[in-house]
């Protein structure tokens, strides 16, 4: 068994279908190419998600195998030390991934077989399509066709029953990165995943379609970090959800369009989903530079700007409200391409996955799917007083504007400013007509 992103003992497919082939040995291969683009918490997370799956087969009775070098060198001599005769994996429908398990198909030559069963989605990637197999680039016709489909129970699988085959332990699971100080993470691993959603069950989750925006309540699931890895399967939380959390499965839906979008669209990873928003102009050059490093740095002078890109690098992790205003603000407000927003994003978030994330960004951007128009340019402050009323998010995440009551955190230059933080770098009335002319310019030649 060839553990990847799924990272759990529980509701497995492909591990009970290794199981019924035969003693089991549990592999993991450490990849250089995955693990470059990966910034210090996410890395962390995957190493404490291995150290904790590896608990569970050693309770179990296993242990995890962990190696290091390319897939299609290591999987084939683990399965010949093994003496398998067969590779059993979920199914990987991101570019690489899909690529990857080709080319290890073909290593393992003639005696070993790629199994692939299950995937980390309700329904594959690929399935869902309109009636003449064109796939839907709409995510509401997505949503109605994907609910008909339907998809499985969750798999009854029983780790301690397996008869577990003794390898060659292979290397040591890396010690975490240095993380910069002050940084805190989701507890990682199968256990914790549950636990984070029996926190969220039954009462958040009924109130989850009023409060689902506010980020200055702890509102949402939290579950985005455990589906990356896999610690639970999506179908997991899907059966446990009723005819009243529709709200809450739509969510779940949209990491599911997203796959399906990039397995149909690969090269929509880096390209634009809307070809013709490829013209639109972006600013360069040492001003550019500064306003992204204080987009970076949390000091735009935009109060819930700051805010959301400060709690990405404590945490991790940003609310779903703040990844779409502080998106919005770098394309529409900065003038900066989506690309480098999505790359910084992909540094700091430990969920960070390719699909939700250049879709999020080219949603966001106006040049993705369902694209929100780029002529709707969020108004950073308005979008700060309507999710964020009291203005507790904000004081939360940015110290220097604490002594600022109530909403007027929103607005610091009108109450005499903070000491230590910036005044706004751009004026947003101005760079929102600089966005629209752009805009006009593009759709007019
Ligand atoms: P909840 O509100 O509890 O939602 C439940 C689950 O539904 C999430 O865990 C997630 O799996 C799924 N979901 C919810 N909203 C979305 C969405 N818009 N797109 C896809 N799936 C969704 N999500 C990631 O998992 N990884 C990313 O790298 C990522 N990057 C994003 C970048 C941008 C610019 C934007 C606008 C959104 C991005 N999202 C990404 C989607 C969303 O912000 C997160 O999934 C959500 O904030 C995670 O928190 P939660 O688990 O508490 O969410």
């Amino acid at each position: 068994m060839w553990f990847r992103r799924d990272l759990r003992l529980h509701d497995h497919p492909a591990l009970s279908a290794a199981a019924a082939a035969g003693p089991v040995t549990a592999l993991f291969v450490l990849d250089d190419v995955l693990r470059r683009p990966s910034g210090g918490p996410r890395l962390a997370f995957l190493y404490r998600s291995l150290r904790a799956l590896d608990a569970d087969l050693r309770a179990a009775g296993g242990r995890l195998v962990v190696r290091q070098g390319r897939p299609e060198q290591v999987v084939p001599a683990v399965a010949a030390e093994a003496g398998a005769t067969s590779v059993h994996v979920s199914a990987d429908f991101n570019p690489y991934g899909a690529a990857r398990d080709d080319r290890v198909e073909d290593a393992l030559g003639p005696g070993t077989t790629l199994v692939r069963t299950g995937s980390p989605y309700a329904v594959a990637p690929g399935r869902v399509t309109k009636p003449d197999g064109t796939p839907y680039k709409v995510y509401s016709a997505f949503y109605r066709r994907w609910r008909e489909h339907g998809w499985r129970d969750p798999a009854d699988t029983n780790a301690p029953a397996i008869e577990w085959a003794d390898t060659d332990p292979g290397i040591d699971i890396p010690a975490d990165p240095e993380l910069a100080e002050g940084i805190t993470l989701p507890v990682a691993g199968e256990a914790a995943a549950a636990a984070t959603w029996a926190r969220f069950t039954p009462d958040r989750l009924a109130a989850y379609a009023e409060g689902r925006n506010r980020p200055d309540r702890d509102a949402t699931s939290r579950m985005s970090v455990y589906l990356k890895y896999g610690a639970v399967h999506p179908r997991t939380l899907l059966a446990q959800l009723g005819p009243h959390d529709e709200i809450y499965r739509k969510e779940l839906a949209w990491r599911e369009f997203y796959a399906a979008i990039l397995h149909f669209f690969p090269e929509s990873a880096r390209d634009y989903f809307v070809p013709e928003m490829k013209r639109i102009a972006y600013a360069d050059g040492a001003q550019a530079a500064e306003h992204l490093q204080a987009w970076k740095d949390g000091r735009t002078g935009f109060p819930i700007v700051d805010a959301g890109m400060r709690q990405m690098r404590a945490e991790g992790w940003m609310h779903n409200r703040l990844r779409m205003i502080v998106a919005s603000f770098l394309v529409k407000d900065l003038h900066i391409e989506w690309t480098i927003g999505a790359k910084y994003f992909m540094e700091h978030l430990v969920d960070g996955d390719l699909a939700s994330n250049q879709h999020g960004w080219q949603w966001t951007a106006g040049t993705g799917t369902d694209a929100a128009p780029f002529y709707r340019v969020f108004n950073p402050t308005a979008q700060g007083q309507k999710f964020d009323p009291q203005g507790d998010y904000v004081r939360r995440w940015v110290p220097e504007l604490r002594g600022l009551t109530g909403a007027d955190v929103h607005e610091p230059w009108l109450h005499g400013g903070a000491p230590g933080y910036p005044a706004p770098i751009v004026d947003h009335k101005k760079e929102r007509q600089v966005a629209l002319d752009r805009y006009n310019e593009v759709r007019a030649s």
